[in-house]
């Protein structure tokens, strides 16, 4: 769709297609995520998509959890980043907590803090980046945020 469009395209389109790839970029996915996507942008069928996936990285997922990735988590992933995004632009100093981790200010919001109601301010004290980078470094999930031993989609073959 993507390449096929692209010169067709007016500058109001371009600019939406630009914003997609800069969300994109900005969302940390997987390389394997990338991949997918970059795939359904042009367009590919999801059995060929699946094939590639065979082919390259020697991972199988079903029919089901791919339409579930490419239907589902990647615009409600790029959707969250595009919020988030325009919290940390609007919001105020004084709305603002620091992760204990990383030290950065951030917005006081459940987007970029877990919920935790031992806190006065019924947030985690370590931002939501460092939560996920603490759960890869232990093996939890891998990093597309997939239950390693919960999934049965996520097999090699
Ligand atoms: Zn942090």
């Amino acid at each position: 769709m993507y390449e096929a469009l692209k010169d067709k395209l007016n500058t109001y389109g371009r600019t939406l297609l630009w914003d997609f790839d800069r969300y994109v970029s900005l969302c940390g996915f997987s390389e394997l995520r990338l991949f997918l996507i970059d795939l359904r942008k042009r367009g590919m069928a999801y059995d060929d998509i699946l094939d590639e996936m065979r082919a390259r990285y020697a991972i199988e997922y079903s029919p089901n959890y791919l339409v579930f990735i490419v239907s589902s988590e990647v615009p409600k992933k790029i959707a969250q980043v595009a919020k988030m995004l325009r919290l940390e632009q609007d919001t105020p100093a004084d709305q603002r907590k620091k992760c204990i981790h990383c030290g950065r200010l951030l917005p006081m919001d459940s987007l970029f803090f877990s919920k935790n109601n031992a806190h006065k301010d019924k947030l985690s004290n370590t931002c939501k980046d460092c939560d996920r980078a603490s759960r890869i470094k232990k093996g939890v999930v891998n990093s597309d945020g997939d239950l390693r031993k919960k999934d049965p989609t996520l097999r090699k073959v």
